[in-house]
């Protein structure tokens, strides 16, 4: 199909991107990790942009209390129990046709980040936890990806811009990840919802300008507290040479056994299992069994949802599934097995 420029005309004015620009974002393969409320807001501003592709990988299906911040889902969504991918791959088809979308309904780990994300001109970050982001970092490093560090809880957030090698990478300036579990998240610390717009705004630009080739980059960290009112620049300095992924080549995050295989959720009363290697799930079929034990309320092409008493289980293709209703990572492991037995 050949591309409407009329689309585009406010951008082609803009000197930072023009004509020249604009060809080179219609090329740009991106990819977004979590497609929550930054990645709603990131999504939205690339796809508006005119990127040429742009991959969404999301592991987790829509809740009511979603609306309130993540801009991509509307009720209709929620009542069609979709995945957060397919339902923002639908938004996004609707925004602009020119853009080839892909929803990818699957949880980022060491096992698959490389597949998913090397061939990407960039990676942009809307994912709810650290450990993903330290698996991001060692898979853009690697392949010389530049992506885009964004993170907002209660009234602030925060976003980085790592160019492999030029700008210090997230390891540089934070060696470790946090454990799970000690750092706020909108599940146990709340949100004020337009902290999403400024701060995913701020990456959205930083992504616009990398893939354009234009523009100053943040090169360090730019923090927000709309309650506060503070608007803090931090300069990161040039990259660590003692960085184990920057400076020594140290992947560790791709190199570790994939993590546990049930992860409580943090503030969610849920917990994520996840079986690898399993084989694709015909979901109707697992649906008519489960209608003898306890009470399918959806299924679909992508997901199936059975209440047992207080416990939901959420089943995707993948065999993945989320068990609502206990943190206890045992017990959610033990529900599985009873009900899904893979
Ligand atoms: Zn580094």
């Amino acid at each position: 199909m050949a591309t409407d420029y009329t689309r585009y005309a406010r951008q082609l004015i803009f000197p930072g991107i023009g004509k020249e620009g604009q060809e080179k974002l219609l090329k740009a393969r991106v990819v977004l990790v979590g497609c929550g409320a930054d990645g709603s807001a990131i999504a939205d501003r690339l796809v508006r942009a005119g990127v040429g592709h742009l991959t969404l990988i999301d592991r987790d299906f829509i809740e009511l209390n979603n609306l309130q911040r993540q801009a991509l889902y509307d009720e209709d969504d929620l009542r069609a129990n979709l995945p957060k991918a397919v339902a923002a791959e639908h938004k996004l088809r609707r925004i602009n046709s020119q853009v080839e979308v892909v929803g990818v309904v699957a949880d980022l780990n060491a096992e698959n980040a490389e597949d998913l994300l090397a061939g990407a001109d960039l990676v942009m970050d809307g994912a709810d936890n650290f450990e993903v982001r330290y698996i991001i970092n060692d898979v853009c490093v690697k392949h010389g990806i530049p992506w885009v560090y964004c993170g907002v809880v209660a009234s602030y957030g925060m976003t980085m811009t790592i160019i492999p090698h030029q700008t210090p990478c997230l390891r540089c300036l934070f060696p470790d990840a946090p454990p799970p579990g000690a750092t706020p998240t909108c599940d146990t610390a709340g949100i004020a919802n337009p902290i999403v717009t400024v701060v995913a705004g701020i990456a959205a630009a930083e992504g616009l300008k990398l893939l354009v080739g234009s523009g100053e980059h943040n090169r360090g960290v730019i923090h927000v507290d709309l309650w506060e009112n503070t608007f803090d620049t931090f300069d990161g300095g040039p990259p660590r040479v003692d960085c184990p992924t920057c400076g020594q080549g140290d992947y560790e995050f791709l190199e570790r056994p994939s993590g546990a295989q049930a992860v409580s959720l943090c503030g969610r009363d849920a917990v994520q299992i996840r079986v690898p290697g399993a084989q694709r799930l015909a979901l109707a079929a697992v649906a008519e069994r489960l209608r003898g034990v306890g009470q399918v309320t959806a299924v679909n092409d992508y997901l199936l949802r059975f209440k047992a008493g207080e416990i939901e289980i959420t089943l995707f293709a993948d065999a993945r599934a989320i068990v609502k209703g206990t943190s206890d990572e045992a017990v959610a492991r033990s529900l599985y097995s009873k009900y899904v037995g893979v």
